[in-house]
């Protein structure tokens, strides 16, 4: 059928799934490898946002003024489980040396120089597919209760306007009459029109797995444990498993790479920012928008199946059991600006963003085995740059000139 390499991907969330139906496209027999269902992952649950209009990173010079308020929060927006401190040390310190203002900046062009092409390649990938049913262009508004952090919100509202990204300041009366369920705490805020989102993050993922394998693609169960790489391209090991031989290799596991990483010799920073929602079929309150909450670290957004309610960061690591106590704070916060908000029979759900100190993911040939590209790493963006990322790969792959200059995203930068 084609000259074209076969490829291997090993994990299915968003980013597998995406970079898997960009390669057929390309004309690549592809192959997932997934050890639970596909979309179960971070994917399955986030906050559905197409975020292209974010580009600053977690690590922000500002984040240092936030910062020791929150952690002194143990049910704040970003916290960091007291047993999981020194195993998270060595992040925290490459997140504070890219939190100076010269690697600020450096992330925030990589962010923006993604992003710009994130809705784009989304786009091209739902004309191919015929999957882009779930799309809302309905904007975002940043909301704020606190009138000191509207005015510190400026900042991040002109860097987005030095993108070229349309922010329009709005007082409290304004958010109100275009979102009346919002109560009179809400003193101000922005509105973006830029910003879109899905009607379900995780039936985007079915989407694309059954397109996958309409077009010929296999999906096999299993857990990867170890990678070789070969002249010719690479050797899986699965757990209680045969060997499989890729001709190329895809690792886009999310928060879980990095071991798979560390088995060809790589050490890459990876860990987990955990996040928390719940999504409520009957929230009493109807936005027709995306809500942000900046300040309290979360959102509310109106998907098909309900209110999801949530976002938080909590370095805790992919093993500690959730604290759920963590969603019952976010929504005692969201009732302050939405006091009508009701979260009877509401689903709580916690996921593994898969995060690194600079907010930017690894798009990157391997420096140790040709043939295996890594595509994981997105944290807060992973829905929002899938389809980018997978034109990146197919780009990597075939050896193509990427649309995005790929040095800021490389395995090796720490
Ligand atoms: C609360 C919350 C809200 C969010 N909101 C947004 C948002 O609005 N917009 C946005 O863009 N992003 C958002 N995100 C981030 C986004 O969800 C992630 O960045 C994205 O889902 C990561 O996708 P992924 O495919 O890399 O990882 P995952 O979806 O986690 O998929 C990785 C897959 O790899 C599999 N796997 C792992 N190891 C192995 C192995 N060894 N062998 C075989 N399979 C393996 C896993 O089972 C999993 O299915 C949010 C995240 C959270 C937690």
């Amino acid at each position: 059928m084609t000259d074209r390499s076969s490829v291997h991907i090993v994990g299915a969330g968003i980013v597998g799934l995406a970079a898997a139906a960009t390669l057929q496209a390309r004309g690549h027999q592809v192959t997932l490898i997934e050890r639970n269902e596909p979309g179960s992952g971070a994917s399955r649950g986030n906050a559905s946002g197409i975020a292209w209009t974010d580009v600053a990173p977690l690590a922000s010079p500002g984040v240092w003024r936030k910062a020791p308020g929150w952690l002194l929060d143990p049910l704040g927006p970003l916290t960091i489980r007291p047993s999981y401190a020194p195993s998270i040390l060595p992040w925290m310190l490459r997140f504070m040396a890219a939190s100076r203002p010269a690697a600020f900046k450096r992330s925030v062009a990589a962010i923006a120089a993604l992003n710009a092409e994130a809705l784009p390649a989304w786009e091209r990938l739902w004309a191919d597919t015929g999957t882009g049913g779930r799309l809302r262009l309905e904007g975002c508004l940043d909301v704020f209760d606190k009138p000191g952090e509207v005015a510190r919100a400026r900042a991040g509202w002109k860097l987005q306007r030095d993108h070229g990204i349309e922010v329009r300041e709005l007082s409290g009366a304004e958010i109100r009459e275009m979102e009346p369920d919002l109560g009179p705490s809400v003193v101000g805020g922005a509105f973006i029109p830029g910003w879109a989102h899905l009607d379900d993050p995780h039936a985007m993922c079915l989407d694309l797995e059954r397109v996958v394998r309409e077009r010929g693609g296999q999906i096999l169960r299993g857990d990867v444990v170890s990678i070789v790489g070969t002249d010719g391209g690479a050797l899986l090991g699965l757990h209680e498993g045969p060997v499989v031989h890729a001709e190329d290799l895809v690792i886009a596991c999310g928060a879980w790479s990095r071991r798979l990483a560390a088995s060809l010799g790589e050490d890459v920073p990876l860990d987990t920012e955990r996040g928390y929602n719940i999504t409520v079929p009957e929230p009493g309150v109807a936005f027709r928008r995306f809500v942000m909450l900046a300040g309290y670290g979360f959102v509310m957004s109106p998907i098909a199946r309900g209110l999801r309610i949530g976002g938080m960061v909590e370095f805790a690591g992919l093993k500690a059991p959730p604290n759920w106590a963590r969603v019952d704070a976010l929504v005692s916060r969201a009732k302050r600006v939405a006091p009508a908000l009701s979260v009877d029979g509401g689903e709580r759900w916690m996921g593994f963003r898969p995060s690194l100190p600079d907010s930017l993911p690894v798009i990157s040939q391997s420096r140790r085995a040709a043939h295996v590209f890594y595509a994981f790493g997105h944290a807060h963006h992973g829905l929002t740059q899938a389809a980018a990322t997978g034109e990146l790969v197919a780009d990597m792959i075939s050896g193509k000139d990427p649309a995005v200059d790929l040095a800021p995203y490389a395995v090796d930068r720490f």
